[in-house]
């Protein structure tokens, strides 16, 4: 066996090792230990390739080398040379020379590197570019499974109402039916794909045949459990009484009966634009400091809740205008909305959801020109002791996808 002397490089130190544990195994006397290592020598795509070296995020890539069998942890470690980006799947090779590896949905461009051990890794590979993971595929229509059935199991069909869900949203419809002669029990999961964390289970005990059926998921987890922003898919599981199998998807599929999911939906429905520098958060107010954004829009677009939450206040300023302030539910914020054209119609005490229209973008108050101004308090809350925060990288990240 090939030994290669521990080096500390730049760059191993930068692509910090899967726990963040200190990377290089010097002995306490500062002597030097001799650690057979694995070696990347390739990496290419075998399914969702966009290229030899192109994987669309998802999909799953080949890693030859040496000494590949004990390695454990695959981490790709993302453009940036820190630590942020890195994602970690988790593998047992079978040979030493080669095996697949799933692409996490996190995964970014960039060189993996992989570990037997929290101190025991290779040099990082070449970069690999990973790609978005393809749409997820709404289909409100039944189709029938994909997955794997063995003989004589039920067939499946499946279907879901949306591709982009937010949480404390509008609900999400999955629908299915089993085709057979006699009720079946039926198990659903809801999965988050990027860690394969289960947020809700459904467990029916005797689904009646040939049937379509449908379950509902509100866009919030379990009590206990956060839902991550990301991809998720419900999995379906069907057993024949003679225990034939039937699932409704393979668990490498990332596209079929999926959604993706989001914390927050950007309030203004409809063009809009950030303005100049005083609409900028902590612009010169005449002795004061701007407290939010301005989001300009044509007077009158559709304005709904950011995050779901319980409304607090809802009233009239002279300056602020018609304003709605929200204590947004598993959210450390106030979102606070101002300038309204009219007087929202909730009342304090009552629940939004996300996405939900609360008004509509005006000039009430004192306001040059329709706009929203959006801001964004921390705990204990708006005007409670909490202090405003610069909204506008969160407006910008929800303005990318909703
Ligand atoms: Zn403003």
């Amino acid at each position: 066996m090939t030994l290669r002397k521990r080096s500390f490089s730049a760059l191993a130190l930068a692509l910090a090792a899967p726990s963040g544990a200190a990377q290089a195994a010097e002995t306490s006397s500062g002597g030097t230990e001799y650690t057979p290592l694995p070696v990347v020598s390739g990496v290419k795509c075998t399914s969702m390739c966009s290229g030899k070296t192109r994987v669309q995020a998802g999909g799953t890539v080949r890693v030859a080398g040496k000494r590949l069998r004990d390695v454990r942890t695959v981490v790709f470690h993302g453009s940036e040379r820190t630590k942020r980006d890195n994602v970690h799947v988790r593998v047992r090779p079978k040979d030493s020379r080669s095996f697949r590896a799933k692409v996490p949905l996190a995964a970014k461009t960039g060189p993996l590197s992989v570990w037997k051990s929290k101190t025991v890794g290779s040099e990082p590979s070449s970069s690999i570019a990973v790609l978005p993971p393809p749409p997820p595929e709404r289909s409100a229509e039944l189709t029938p499974s994909t997955g794997p059935r063995d003989p004589g199991a039920p067939q499946l069909e499946t279907g879901i109402s949306a591709g982009k869900v937010f949480f404390a949203g509008t609900k999400v419809r999955f629908s299915y039916r089993v085709n057979g002669t006699e009720p079946v029990p039926v198990q659903i999961e809801l999965v988050h794909v990027e860690d394969e964390l289960i947020v809700r289970r459904w467990q029916i005990d005797a689904v009646e045949p040939n049937t379509v059926h449908t379950i509902r998921w509100a866009g919030k987890p379990a009590p206990g459990l956060r839902a991550s922003a990301g991809r998720y898919v419900f999995r379906m599981t069907a057993q024949s009484s003679d225990g034939a199998l039937a699932r409704s998807s393979s668990t490498s599929d990332a596209t079929r009966d999926a959604f993706d999911f989001y914390g927050h939906k950007f309030p203004v429905r409809g063009r809009h634009n950030y303005g100049e520098a005083g609409a900028r958060f902590g612009a010169g107010r005449g002795g004061r400091s701007h407290q939010g954004q301005d989001v300009f829009a044509r007077c009158g677009t559709r304005m709904v809740a950011a995050r779901a939450g319980t409304v607090k206040f809802n009233q009239y300023h002279s300056a602020a205008g018609y304003y709605l302030v929200v204590d947004g539910y598993k959210s450390d914020y106030d979102y606070v909305y101002m300038h309204l054209q009219e007087r929202s119609p909730f009342k304090p005490g009552d629940h939004v959801r996300t996405g939900q229209m609360i008004g509509r973008v005006g000039d009430s108050g004192n306001a040059s020109g329709c706009h929203l101004h959006y801001e964004m308090w921390n705990a204990p809350g708006w005007y409670r002791g909490g202090n405003p925060i610069d909204p506008l990288r969160y407006l910008k990240g929800w303005d990318s996808w909703s």
